[in-house]
């Protein structure tokens, strides 16, 4: 039986020789995140962003795991992916190339049966030249730029597009998409904008399906939801508006192994470059990961790990692979080579950690690395 991702003990060995911590991952809690977005989002469709191998949490496993939770919908960024996502799938599930048609790679997305998402009317006549020459129709979607200038067919080509459109039986155009910019912040009168925007558009061009909404969108209310949303980050835990509680569960734990214990003496810098000098007499631990683990370097002097609760600075810079921690707070020997200390878990949550790093909990997870051993608890 599963111990719960937050109560298994901290101090169980790694089985691996030579891990450098443990990440657990637990694929029940992501089905549960798509659960609660599923039954807020209802009679609305709950897709899944699965891009960057799932934020960096295994796209194979999140998206079968995603399959068995019944949802059907996938996103992927790059076509290289989408084709790795595939056998995960058993043909029950659609893929969807958030980043566009990439010139070159038109047949083997026909092959494949993968859909990509249009980005431009060129990509729009290269698919149906594709479809042209496997003599099949072919799915897409269509994204349209409703004001965040990143991706998508710009306003003052929608005219053209619909002629385009016009008699093109070779494209199934399986829904319209734009992306929100500032769903995170239910204040930002941008939201509003692109809502409207987003209605123009469906209007323009009836009868498609509606894909706009992710994370942050779906908790902007339900005229955000149309009939598909693409959520990411709240399906692995990651709060989908700032501010206020996190409405989503916990998703991922990381314990760090220590490497190394020490004492030293009042006035004795650590770590590179000498940052931190100590001000008294110093217990030291340094643990078996960096910033080439995703612990960036702007947690050097302003970052903490746990160990039963207890707060533990970090001191000096980070390193590459390791990164030393005061451990001053603990008693004496509670700490040596191969104990695990808490990064991400009950006492720091994945926002916590973004935050201490100046950054935001998308950043951190795409940026964990391999160098763990990764459990998965389902
Ligand atoms: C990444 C991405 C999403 C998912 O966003 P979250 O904020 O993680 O929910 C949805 N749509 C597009 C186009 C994206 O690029």
């Amino acid at each position: 039986m599963d111990a719960g991702l937050w109560n298994s003990p901290v101090g169980r060995p790694l089985d691996g020789e030579g891990a450098s911590g443990r990440l657990t991952i637990d694929l029940a809690a992501i089905c549960r995140n798509y659960g609660k977005l599923a039954a807020m989002l209802a009679p609305a469709k709950t897709g899944a962003v699965v891009k960057a191998d799932a934020y960096g949490l295994g796209a194979g496993r999140v998206g079968s795991a995603l399959l068995a939770a019944g949802c059907r919908d996938f996103f992927v960024a790059h076509f290289g992916e989408a084709m790795k996502l595939k056998p995960h799938l058993r043909d029950a599930g659609r893929i969807f190339v958030l980043n566009g048609l990439q010139p070159g790679s038109e047949a083997a997305c026909a092959q494949a049966g993968i859909g990509p998402v249009l980005n431009s009317i060129e990509q729009l006549r290269r698919w149906r030249s594709a479809a042209r020459n496997c003599g099949r129709v072919l799915p897409a979607v269509l994204q349209f730029d409703t004001g965040m200038s990143r991706l998508g067919i710009p306003p003052e080509e929608r005219p053209l597009l619909r002629r385009e459109l016009e008699g093109c039986g070779e494209i199934e155009i399986l829904c319209v998409m734009s992306h929100l910019a500032c769903a995170d912040d239910a204040d930002s009168r941008q939201n509003a904008d692109q809502l409207a925007e987003m209605r123009k558009i469906a209007a323009e061009f009836p009868g498609f399906d509606v894909c706009f909404a992710n994370s942050g969108g779906i908790f902007l209310g339900a005229e955000y939801h149309h009939v598909l949303a693409r959520p990411g980050i709240a399906l692995y835990g990651g709060a989908p508006s700032g501010g206020g509680a996190n409405p989503m569960e916990p998703v991922v734990r990381l314990d760090v192994a220590v490497i190394q214990t020490r004492t030293v003496a009042a006035g004795i810098p650590v770590g590179y470059g000498g940052t931190h000098v100590t001000s008294g007499e110093t217990r030291l631990a340094t643990i078996a990961a960096g910033y080439a683990d995703g612990l960036l370097r702007s947690l050097s002097s302003r970052g903490a790990v746990y160990y039963d609760g207890i707060r533990l600075p970090v001191v000096g810079r980070v390193s590459m692979d390791s990164m030393t921690v005061d451990i001053t707070a603990l008693p004496p020997g509670t700490l040596s080579l191969g104990s695990l200390v808490e990064v991400v878990g009950p006492h720091q949550t994945l926002e916590d950690l973004a935050e201490a790093a100046g950054t935001i909990a998308y950043e951190i997870l795409t940026g964990l690395g391999h160098r763990y051993q990764r459990e998965y608890h389902h």
